[in-house]
Parts: C-alpha cells; sequence; structure tokens
C-alpha cells in the first residue's frame, strides 16, 4: 500500500526545511537514494534533468511572485505501480517559503512490472533514452509512448542492460508547466 500524502517545504533559497513522515515513506518505497538527509539540501538536488530544473524554477517563480498556489497533475510510477498524483504548490504571504504537498489521486498495478522505472538495474552507460520527469512517458521513434509501449518496441526484455534515463520534459507537460 503506497503513501497517500507527502509534503515537503523549500525555504528563500530553495533548501528544504521541512519534510513529513509520508515524505520519507514514499522515499523508502520508491528506493530513492540519500533522502534520509533531504534537510538542508537543495530542492534542485532531487530534480533530474537540465530542462526540467529550468522549468520547475520558472514556475516556482511565478508562484512566489504571482500565483501563490498552483495544482497540477503528475505522474510518479514505480516499476509495479501506475501512479496518478496531484501537486499543490503554495507560496506563504511572502513569498518565500513555498509548500509542496503531493496527494495520490490513482494507483493500478501492472501486469508485468517495468524494470525501465528500477533504479536498481544495470545500465548501459552508451545507450540513453528520453524520458518525461513529469508525465513517466519515454520517447522512442520520435513519439512520447507509456512505458508498456517503450519496453516492447525497445525489446527490453531481450536486453542484459537498459538504456540509461535521460530525463527531459515532453512538449506537452511543458506546455502545462509554463501554462499553469
Ligand atoms: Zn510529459
Amino acid at each position: 500500500m503506497t503513501v497517500e500524502a507527502l509534503s515537503y517545504a523549500i525555504d528563500e533559497q530553495d533548501r528544504l526545511i521541512r519534510v513529513d513522515d509520508g515524505y520519507y515513506r514514499f522515499a523508502e518505497e520508491n528506493g530513492w537514494d540519500g533522502a534520509g538527509d533531504s534537510l538542508g539540501r537543495l530542492l534542485w538536488d532531487f530534480v533530474a534533468g537540465h530542462d526540467v530544473r529550468k522549468l520547475q524554477r520558472l514556475l516556482l517563480r511565478r508562484v512566489r511572485d504571482e500565483l501563490h498556489d498552483v495544482e497540477l497533475p503528475f505522474r510518479c510510477d514505480s516499476p509495479e505501480l501506475r501512479r496518478e498524483m496531484d501537486v499543490r504548490i503554495t507560496a506563504d504571504r511572502s513569498g518565500r517559503v513555498v509548500l509542496f504537498s503531493a496527494r495520490l489521486r490513482s494507483e493500478q498495478q501492472r501486469e508485468e512490472p517495468q524494470p525501465l522505472f528500477d533504479p536498481s538495474v544495470p545500465r548501459d552507460d552508451a545507450d540513453f533514452l528520453p524520458m518525461c520527469a513529469w508525465c513517466d512517458r519515454f520517447l522512442v521513434d520520435g513519439e512520447w509512448v507509456e512505458v508498456e509501449e517503450a519496453a516492447k518496441r525497445l525489446e527490453l526484455f531481450r536486453r542484459s542492460e537498459l538504456p540509461t534515463l535521460d530525463h527531459g520534459i515532453c512538449p506537452r507537460c511543458g506546455g502545462t508547466l509554463l501554462a499553469a
């Protein structure tokens, strides 16, 4: 059973100043490295991919300066689960402290575990697979597809090593973040 909700907050320098119990439990369930000493670290240490960081910085600046509150859907899959979540990003009145609260919307067991989401499987450093860090889809043959489709097209079951994931953002999610 997955954690239903988790939250964390950052200060004006984007350092994690508060994480709740759900954050630690979720981190443990999903094999996040180094989550135990998250406090005091930069939020950006935990965001993979240059473009993703850039877009999230932009969004964060708008939340602080003008929006004060935004809610967005995002995916947070694991090898066994397809998970849809909503994240609410809220700035305090001064715009300095920002709170992220994520809530589970739906969770579905996969028919077959998808090793692409498993951080412990061996990776081929010469082979990169673009992945959207927001919706967890993969870019295969110029098309953004769900993991099951990516695994089929890439014939992952015939490989001893999986491609290294290259975290970016797909055009659909980029548009959603910018339009928030
Ligand atoms: Zn996406």
